[in-house]
Formats: structure tokens, sequence, C-alpha cells
């Protein structure tokens, strides 16, 4: 789990054991001062002065105290075979996907495969971990790839997951299919080459991905890998990324112009409220081919569009 440790003086030591006072915990770890429970992050000083934050709000809640000791680069985790220690200078396939965590619009996953000859190009022309990167610059750099990188594409349409999800399939399955697909799809596409290595964004621990896959007739398993946070171990996984970022804008702005106006990304509110307008323009079963249908978001919507 990630956290942050700050350094503070003896003073100030006291003073944060008053602030966090309503949120002791009894147990206190030896060499330990006092330690602290918060709805998302526990808290535990020590006689040294170090604070040690951890959970989800480790950062923001460090952050009224000091500032780090040594920040902790976010670490990728494997599971399944360890990866080969070189594997960021190997010719690798890469897969990812996106749109599981948005109402709207499919999900979208992509394979690609990356020689490591092409490796400084792929730098060159900005590719990277595509949560730091905007819709116009994914555009751009997912246009330069698509004109020389091998890939391949699957799109799930919301009819078929939504008929997949109604049939008992979670998502996770989904995504080892589709994951699974088009890695056998572009390793035929590549043959005779074959990838030093195949590197998955992890998911899913890698006996569960697998075991999603069992009956499947053709399961690509050697040399198949997993790390979360894959796209900064191999830029074949950032390129898939991109890429399969790229077919979900594509995707998003086809629905938004059938819709009749833009759609909002996401799941939260303004999610609920376009969906409302979607039931009231074009009915409640036009929800089946613009969204995830078991998405909370459905009864919200449902509610909003009634009250008008
Ligand atoms: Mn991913």
């Amino acid at each position: 789990m990630s956290n942050t440790v700050i350094k503070v003086a003896a003073r100030e030591l006291d003073l944060m054991k008053k602030f966090y006072m309503p949120s002791l915990s009894e147990k206190v770890p030896p060499g330990g001062v006092f330690a602290a429970k918060l709805p998302g992050c526990t808290i535990t000083a020590y006689k040294s002065g170090k604070v040690m934050f951890q959970g989800k709000s480790h950062e923001s809640e460090a952050a009224r105290w000091g500032s780090p000791v040594h920040k902790q680069a976010p670490q990728s985790k494997t599971s399944g075979s360890p990866l080969p220690p070189s594997i960021s200078a190997m010719s690798v396939m890469g897969s990812d996907e996106v749109g599981t965590g948005d109402y709207f619009g499919p999900m979208t996953v992509v394979a690609a495969f990356v020689e490591k000859e092409q490796i400084p190009l792929l730098k060159e022309l900005g590719v990277k971990d595509s949560k730091n990167l905007n819709d116009v610059q994914i555009v751009e750099i997912a246009k330069n790839l698509l004109t020389f990188l091998p890939y391949s594409l699957l799109v799930l349409p919301n009819e078929k997951y939504n008929r997949l999800q109604a049939s008992g399939m979670t998502q996770g399955k989904m995504k080892a299919i589709l994951h699974n697909q088009a890695l056998n799809n572009l390793l035929g596409k590549i043959s005779p080459l074959i990838p030093e290595a195949i590197l998955i964004d992890q998911f899913a621990e890698a006996d569960i991905y697998f075991r999603h896959l069992k009956d499947q007739k053709k399961v690509c398993r050697s040399n198949v890998f997993f790390s979360t946070k894959a796209e900064s171990v191999h830029l074949a996984v950032a390129a898939a990324s991109i890429l399969a970022r790229y077919a979900f804008i594509k995707e998003f702005e086809k629905l938004s112009k059938e819709a009749g106006f833009t759609l909002p990304k996401g799941a939260g509110r303004q999610v609920d409220e376009a969906a409302a307008r979607l039931i009231r323009k074009h009915g409640k079963q036009s929800l089946m081919h613009f969204t995830k249908v078991h998405f909370a978001n459905t009864g919200k919507a449902e509610k909003l569009a009634e009250k008008r």
C-alpha cells in the first residue's frame, strides 16, 4: 500500500496527537507515540518523530503537517511469474483496456507490439502513461502510432456487454477474454515474429486471469507477464493504452452524435443527468445501447427522468 512518511519535532508530535484525539486507536505499535484511524487514512507516530500516513488520503493528510521524508514512487506490482529484469528494453507485446469505469461508451481493449528498436521513436512521439495525457494529445499520438505500429483493437459494444453481464459474466472475465483475443489476433498479425515477452496491464491476479479463460479455445499463455502500472514498465503497454483510449474517444463521439448532445465521461452526477436526458429523449430502452446498464447510474437516471 502506498504511504507517506514525514518527520516532525517532539512538540509537533504532541499537537498532532491532540488534533487526532477523536480518532486515536487503542493499539499503538512498539516505539509508537500514538496511532489514529481516519476514514481514508491510518496514522502512526513514532518516538523518533517519524509519522506514517497510510491509506487513500495519505498524501493530503500528511500535507497538513509537513513534506514527505522520501516520497515513494508508485510501484508496479507483479503477479504470476516475475518480470524479466530487462523487460523494458525488450521487444514486447502489451495490452490494456479503457472504458470499464465509464457508464457511457464501450469497453475497448488493445494489444500493441513494440520492437526494441522502436522504443526511442515511441519516446520521441510522446508515448507515456496515458493517464498523464489529455484527449488532444492522445488523438495526436494515436494517429502517429496507427501509421506503423502493429496492434489489435477490440470494441465491446454496450448491447453485447449488457447481454454478457445479464447472463452472469463479470467485467473481469470480459476483460480477460478480450485481452486474450487481442493478444492472439496480434500474434497472428506479426507472425513469424514473436515477442520476447507479453505484458498485460494487470486487472486481476494471474491465476484468476487464467481461470477466466478456462473455456476459451486458444489461450495465449507462454511468456505472459502481469504488472500493475505496466505502462511504466514497457512502452508497448503505454502505446496499447493510448490506442485503446483513442478508440474509446472515437466511439464516445459517435455515441454523443447519436444522443444529440455531448455525453459525459465517468460515472458521476453529470452522468446521471445525461442518462435521464437520454431516457426522456430516446426512451429507457436506449440505455442498452449507450450505457453499461448494471451501473448504479441507471436507477438514479430513471428517478431523475420521472421527476419532470
Ligand atoms: Mn489498465
